[in-house]
């Protein structure tokens, strides 16, 4: 019988969310992720900010429900590239709840967007050359967050990777998002240095793309520099995030990592909870978002 799998994420309201909920501390739902459709919501009290929708209008609607949201509560949306996966109803969505669209700076001087969505600049990606990690530049989302952005390397121009920093009830969390990247950067590595939650692709083991269903041009776009991040790209990111977790005496604040958009195809569940079982030696605790499934945050007591 095959062993069962300690490391999915929660499909049912976990009690760390309820409270964070009853005490309008920051924390986050994730609605779905993957290659059929990529969406998750930030919640402090009653406001909400959205990363990615790729799924229709209608059916975002049916997963904030099922989530027990209220759409109304969504102050702006964001999206991490244009990539229908992660986009496909996220204008629809801007415009029924008039709500601003945060893109790259770039994206919002495109001609593309229909009628009616209200579409606003990011600030320039963070590189952090010369920087301090405490001068990242910030835009403000009145009421609800700030959000650093930095570039990711993928097979679309102006794809970011998000850190969001959320305060509510005097509690002040970040999250950060990075999907869809070929490689990892320095960048990255800072701005989720001290992130309470990190969502981190990890979409296909090596040796399964190889033996997989894709074509031999499909297998490369994957596995190229603009593709995705395999498991070991994802283990090797999460070992130089711990070296400067330690550098820069991020220890004391715990972090959680949450696998996010693994392939269908190129991998499954047994095998990244294998692989990082096996490999990883550090200290966040993490949880795999299985396709399509909504997630909430895992257990304060929840180990490894
Ligand atoms: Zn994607
Ligand atoms: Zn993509």
């Amino acid at each position: 019988m095959a062993r069962e799998l300690l490391h999915i994420g929660s499909e049912a309201p976990t009690m760390r969310y309820q409270e964070a909920r009853e005490k309008g501390e920051p924390t986050f739902v994730v609605l779905g992720t993957g290659s059929s459709g990529n969406a998750y919501v930030f919640v402090v009290g009653n406001a909400a900010i959205v990363i990615d929708n790729g799924f229709s209008y209608k059916k975002w609607g049916e997963k904030m429900a099922a989530a027990g949201l209220d759409p109304k509560m969504v102050k702006a949306a964001l999206i991490t590239h244009t990539h229908s996966d992660h986009m496909y109803g996220i204008e629809r969505l801007s415009r029924m709840l008039k709500v601003p669209l945060y893109v790259h700076p770039r994206l919002a001087e495109e001609p593309r967007w229909r009628k009616g969505t209200i579409v606003r600049a990011l600030a320039e990606p963070s590189t952090y050359e010369g920087r301090s990690c405490r001068g990242a530049k910030t835009v403000l989302i009145p009421g609800v967050c700030t959000v650093e952005s930095f570039s990711t390397s993928h097979d679309v121009p102006f794809s970011l990777g998000l850190t969001l920093s959320m305060k509510g009830s005097g509690v002040t969390k970040r999250f950060s998002v990075i999907t869809d990247t070929g490689i990892t950067t320095d960048a990255m590595v800072r701005a989720c240095r001290d992130t309470d939650a990190l969502f981190l692709e990890a979409n296909y083991d090596e040796g399964l793309l190889e033996i997989g269903p894709y074509d031999d041009k499909l297998k490369a776009r994957v596995a190229g520099d603009r593709g995705h991040l395999s498991i070991s790209q994802t283990l090797a990111f999460m070992h130089e995030l711990e070296a400067l977790r330690v550098d820069d005496s991020c220890m004391a604040q715990r972090q959680d990592i949450y696998f996010i958009h693994i392939s269908e195809r190129n991998n499954t569940l047994e095998c990244l909870e294998f692989r990082v079982d096996a490999s990883y030696k550090g200290s966040s605790a993490w949880r795999m978002c299985p396709h399509g499934a909504r997630v909430y945050p895992m257990e304060v007591q929840d180990a490894r």
